[in-house]
């Protein structure tokens, strides 16, 4: 099964092929030398409606649902961008959903609104330097005292860390690791809560990183998404969205190398010949292009299943587990193809291979979708 290819999806597709050309690829290489892309890009693609797709007009949003978020995904890489753009400028995909599932109209108002207009920017915060793949033992503490939750603890790897006006973090309020978690939104700004270091990466250079730290920081309990201690089942229940993009970002990462490959090999003679007329090279391609399609085909279906509310958590976990599968042995491919080119920063194949590396470490590692696919087959 695909995604079904309506003339809105395809209006959809290019209106994001368009935003790509213009707004990005004439900037993305100083955006991955500055670490950053700028707060600007942000109104742009929410001006043009971009920002909000997957998000109910309602709450500022330009509606559409899973499917259409897969579809801009899938188009800015394909057109030439990145996983790590699409982390940088979409960080709200995995800030702002608790926030609209609680439908708090005040939460809404003052930052999942601001955010799709573009005029703020917001993280998720769940990550500890104690470890992040045992959501439930977070230790990130939060007292209640009054009206306010006095929050104490640590959080890293944060996407958009540095540059997030509000960071949705996840901290418990009975006992630090107790797994009875809540989600708070924590203002930049607040007295106490202090944004680290750059924290330098292999790849997702356009994409900022960031160590938090909370040192009796006074949250407001009318910061609270939801009731108290419900915050690991809303972790876990949009869990399903964010796994669904990264694995979007690897099969469309893994198409986007093969087109790179193919191309190059057509053009690139050795010994008087293209290296595309060659059956090894054709061959390989062939299985680059057959890995590609076979894992977009299924985190297509499984995505279907998830925007019709089927709960197919374990089939989320595969659907990842196969498309960063596929992207790792694409780009590692692509890039060989290219020869010493590949290897070099002006080959966007060599951006791929460093950024695909995260696929299979954000959003919970292919060790933990194995782990969830094992508990989903009955061990
Ligand atoms: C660039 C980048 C961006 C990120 N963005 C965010 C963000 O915005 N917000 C956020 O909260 N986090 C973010 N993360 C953190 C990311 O989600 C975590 O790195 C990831 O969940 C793994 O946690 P960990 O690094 O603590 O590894 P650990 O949990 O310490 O795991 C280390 C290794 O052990 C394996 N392992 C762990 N437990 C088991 C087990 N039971 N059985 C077998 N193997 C196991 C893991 O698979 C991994 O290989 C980001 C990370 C990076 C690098």
């Amino acid at each position: 099964m695909t995604i079904v290819d309506t003339p809105e999806r395809r209006q959809l597709r290019e209106l994001t092929r368009a935003f790509v050309t213009r707004e990005v690829l004439p900037h993305l290489a100083d955006w991955e030398r500055a670490g950053e892309v700028p707060r600007s890009l942000h109104e742009t693609a929410a001006k043009i409606g971009l920002l909000g797709i997957g998000f109910p007009e309602k709450v500022g949003g330009s509606g559409g649902d899973l499917l259409d978020s897969i579809v801009v995904t899938e188009e800015i890489i394909r057109s030439g961008g990145s996983s790590g753009l699409v982390a940088a400028l979409f960080t709200h995909g995995i800030a702002l959903p608790h926030m609209v599932a609680a439908g708090n109209d005040d939460l809404i108002d003052r930052y999942v609104r601001p955010t799709l207009a573009g005029t703020m920017i917001g993280a998720l915060a769940i990550t500890e330097p104690d470890g992040g793949s045992d959501v439930a033992g977070i230790r990130t503490f939060a007292r209640l005292d009054g009206d306010h939750y006095v929050v104490n603890g640590s959080k890293t790897y944060i996407t958009s860390g540095l540059r997030a006006d509000f960071v949705t973090t996840a901290v418990c309020t009975v006992l630090p690791g107790s797994g009875a978690l809540s989600l708070l939104v924590i203002e930049k700004g607040t007295p106490g809560f202090t944004v680290g270091r750059r924290l330098e990466k292999l790849g997702w250079h356009c994409s900022d990183t960031a160590e938090l730290s909370f040192v009796d920081v006074r949250v407001p309990v009318t910061n609270r998404i939801g009731p108290e201690d419900t915050g690991f089942l809303a972790i876990m229940q949009q869990f399903a969205s964010e796994r669904l993009s990264l694995a979007t970002q690897a099969y469309a990462t893994a198409q986007r190398c093969v087109e790179l490959a193919a191309t190059w090999c057509r053009d690139r003679s050795t010994f008087g010949r293209p290296l595309a007329s060659r059956q090894l090279v054709r061959h390989r391609l062939a299985e680059m292009h057959t890995r590609a399609e076979a894992a977009r085909a299924y985190v297509h279906d499984v995505a279907e299943r998830v925007a019709a509310g089927q709960p197919v958590v374990t089939e989320v976990a595969m659907a990842k587990n196969v498309a960063v599968a596929a992207c790792d042995h694409v780009v590692d491919a692509a890039l060989q193809l290219h020869g010493g080119f590949g290897y070099l920063r002006d080959a966007e194949v060599e951006r791929h291979y460093r950024d695909a590396r995260i696929l299979g470490i954000g959003g919970g590692t292919t060790e933990i979708m194995n782990e969830i696919i094992a508990k989903g087959i009955g061990l």
